[in-house]
């Protein structure tokens, strides 16, 4: 492993057999000690895999990246200069799970799941997709065995919206491994195949190794909910105390939705295409239209396949948005600045040929279509646009947080997106807590690994691993640099570095 032990995320780790190598999850750990690109210290354009690999935030893995890249970095083995087969899987496009996958050389498959493999698509369109020098990932088969050598790499998918939950089942000729990704068990379609995977695992003969997500086992109140009098998590498939069902939360947003009279305004995470699904049943409840800001209505449309209404706010990303051209150009007229009124739109221009294809095929929704029938409109204006809603009509209106940047209440953008909605005459509506955020209660893990009940157990991803025991096997916690052998259902340290494949050079 090297990387994701104690820490909020950011699991990487490899499997190797011969010359054959699964790296799992190539994403960015959060950590505050490492947060160095604060303060106007940013990244470097051309130079930031090597730094990211100096400072500790890229992972350390030989055979991965190109050597233009590297150029040069000592210590560290170019993918052209290996003889590895290598297999990358991401299990979800969070970037604690794929953060460095445009780092990977564009010769080495990387496997997203189909739905995440299309919004990523979408988003290297619009040029928000992954830093990085490769522009294309591989779409796996939920279910379907890929063959990396001698190696056998079986995805699983657990919930299929959005680029959400997939997992992986690694198997070479000396044992399995599997490794959850986001634990997320509380909907019905996400408990029922996990509950198929272990079915799965049990038909296999049981699992070696299971690396377990045990993120909310540092919640003290997830905790308290899942514990008896003695302190024990009891397993369980019952949502604990304290935490709303699915339907219930649904019924809060439609209640919530109902009680604002005017312009219904709304900050989301735009990836999230199940929050796209579950603002447009919203919106056909209430009778509002949903308009998304262009860049969430170009992955909105690229998604479903079918283009929803957008609005563009006033914004140096939009600023020749076809029409709102106009508008800059009689400004600057006005101005006295004659070229620049002289500006044309310049579509398929690279990088804004994705405006000019939604600017002609989607509809737009303006400003003073908004000012006519406020009420009909469930409006995005995200954090980085929220000064727009000083030029929309707020009597009776709302802005809606749901699940947007800046997401918590600690975050002093949040305390600033309070004030400012506020100032801009829009009451502030917290719409809907985390929950659906939030990764499996404690007790629902506990019933997961008790079921599973694996040989050996490396809860991982989460800060308080020591809380999450093993039932019958081997509770472990790997050494970063560390080799292990996979054997008789044991991990053992690999003392000498000739009988490794890929000896692993330590950042640190
Ligand atoms: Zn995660």
């Amino acid at each position: 492993m090297y990387s994701g032990l104690r820490s909020i995320g950011g699991v990487v780790a490899t499997v190797t057999r011969g010359r054959d190598r699964v790296v799992f999850e190539i994403g960015a750990a959060y950590d505050p000690a490492t947060d160095f690109y604060t303060g106007g210290l940013g990244p470097r354009p051309e130079g930031w895999l090597r730094d990211g690999l100096r400072l500790g935030l890229v992972p350390w893995i030989d055979g991965l990246y190109p050597a233009a890249a590297l150029d040069g970095l000592e210590g560290i083995v170019p993918a052209e200069d290996s003889d590895l087969n290598t297999a990358v899987f991401v299990s979800h496009l969070h970037l604690d799970h794929m953060a460095y996958m445009g780092a990977v050389h564009r010769d080495i498959p990387v496997y997203l799941s189909p739905n995440g493999q299309r919004i990523e698509a979408a988003l290297e369109e619009t040029g928000d997709g992954v830093r990085g020098w490769r522009d294309s990932y591989t779409a796996f088969t939920p279910g379907e065995p890929i063959a990396v050598g001698q190696i056998e790499l079986l995805p699983l998918v657990s919930f299929t919206p959005a680029y959400g939950h997939s997992s992986c089942l690694i198997t070479t000729p000396e044992g399995s491994l599997h490794w959850t990704g986001d634990l997320v068990m509380q909907r019905p379609e996400e408990l029922a195949n996990r509950l198929r995977d272990i079915e799965l695992f049990r038909r296999r003969g049981g699992l070696d190794v299971l690396i377990c997500d045990c993120t909310e086992f540092s919640d003290e109140a997830a905790i308290a909910a899942c514990s008896d009098g003695s302190g024990a998590i009891v397993p369980s498939l019952d949502l604990p105390v304290g935490w709303e069902s699915f339907p219930a939360m649904a019924a809060g947003r439609r209640r919530a939705l109902a009680e604002v009279e005017g312009l219904a305004a709304f900050n989301f995470y735009p990836r999230e295409m199940e929050d796209v699904e579950m603002l447009v049943e919203l919106g056909g409840l209430t009778g509002r239209e949903v308009v998304f800001e262009p860049d969430a209505a170009w992955l909105v449309g690229r998604y479903f396949g079918t283009w929803p209404k957008y609005y563009v706010p006033d914004a140096a990303r939009y600023a020749d948005w076809p029409g709102v051209e106009a508008g800059r150009a009689g400004l600057a007229r006005e101005a006295g600045q004659a070229e620049q009124a002289g500006r044309a739109w310049r579509p398929g221009r690279a990088g804004e040929a994705w405006q000019a294809r939604l600017a002609r095929e989607a509809e737009r929704v303006t400003r003073q279509m908004v000012a006519r029938d406020p009420a009909r409109y469930l409006l995005q204006i995200g954090y980085p646009h929220l000064l727009e809603l000083f030029d929309l009509p707020s009597a009776g209106g709302a802005y809606l947080q749901m699940g947007g940047v800046p997401m918590y209440d600690g975050d002093p953008n949040h305390a600033r997106m309070v004030e400012l909605a506020g100032r801009a005459g829009f009451r502030y509506v917290k719409f809907d807590d985390h929950m659906n955020m939030r990764h499996s209660p404690p007790s629902m893990v506990r019933h997961y690994v008790d079921a599973i009940d694996p040989r050996v157990l490396i809860p991982a991803h989460g800060a308080n691993p020591e809380r999450l025991a093993a039932k019958s096997g081997r509770w472990f916690q790997p050494e970063y640099g560390v080799v292990y052998r996979l054997a008789e259902g044991d991990l053992v340290p690999v003392q000498d570095a000739d009988l490794v494949a890929d000896p692993i050079a330590d950042p640190a």
